[in-house]
């Protein structure tokens, strides 16, 4: 279903008001997590303001320890609906369970399976069934042929609107949080009709390589930007130091202007 063979012409989808897909650069920008509904209505206006369309912020926090901010749940969903009614942003949440899919899908415009996830199959099946519109984050170790088998999954369960998110793989190198696989852009371009939206957030866990490689990843055809925003990086929750304060977002936007013009 997600093979180029097969549907030559390249998918666009709706989210509530914005579009995903050719012509178009998708902004989809907020908190990494949603903290409170007060940061998140300023992070929403704030985002708004410089050009993005679809508002991020997790309310189900995958942590690597237990023992970190875990999320909203939700409460944050219920954050996110209320940002969306006084913005018109549209949002997306991602979930970890058939139990937040459920909750999500009442609340949010957008469903996100997080790169830990990209191999739970149950997972994969319930988002599926939604029929929502979801972004599948590419798995820290996988293949682009097992990410588009997890395509696959959410397709064949019910959801034709999927678009990838190419947020970094595991390599040898430590400078940066992963590495970002501009080319597997290139690569899905060839393979599949399916819209390529890439994360330099946390492909690179640093605040200052974002824009560049935002910059990098329009030019190999990405569709859209997956960008962390936060109203006071020092304090953030999680992924504080990957995270844009409002300023830096601005000017980040603005260096993007002609790249997102072009496209
Ligand atoms: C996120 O988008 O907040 C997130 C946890 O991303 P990833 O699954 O790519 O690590
Ligand atoms: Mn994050």
């Amino acid at each position: 279903l997600a093979n180029k063979k097969f549907h030559p012409q390249p998918t666009e989808f709706a989210v509530k008001d914005t579009k995903i897909g050719p012509d178009n650069i998708t902004i989809m920008s907020g908190p990494c997590a949603v903290e409170s509904e007060e940061q998140l209505l300023t992070i929403a206006r704030a985002v708004k303001k410089e050009g993005a369309t679809i508002l991020r912020g997790g309310a189900y926090k995958p942590r690597t320890s237990p023992y970190s901010f875990q999320g909203l749940e939700e409460d944050g969903l219920r954050y996110m609906q209320t940002a969306s009614k006084e913005t018109g942003l549209a949002t997306i949440c991602e979930v970890t369970s058939a139990h937040a899919v459920a909750s999500a899908f009442k609340y949010v415009d957008m469903l996100q399976v997080g790169a830990r996830n990209m191999q739970n199959f149950e997972l994969l099946k319930e988002v599926g069934k939604t029929g929502m519109p979801v972004l599948l984050k590419r798995g820290l170790c996988a293949t682009i042929d097992e990410w588009l088998n997890a395509a696959e999954y959410i397709m064949s369960s019910g959801s034709s609107k999927v678009a990838l998110c190419e947020r970094g793989i595991r390599t040898y190198e430590t400078s940066t949080r992963n590495t970002l696989d501009l080319s597997a852009v290139c690569v899905l371009k060839e393979r599949t009709h399916l819209p390529v939206i890439v994360d330099p957030s946390h492909a690179t866990g640093v605040r200052s390589f974002v824009e560049p490689l935002a910059k990098a990843a329009i030019a190999c055809g990405a569709d859209g930007l997956m960008i962390e925003v936060h109203n006071d990086p020092a304090h953030a929750l999680s992924d504080g130091p990957q995270s844009l304060d409002f300023d830096l977002f601005a000017s980040v936007m603005e260096g993007l202007k002609p790249y997102i013009s072009l496209a």
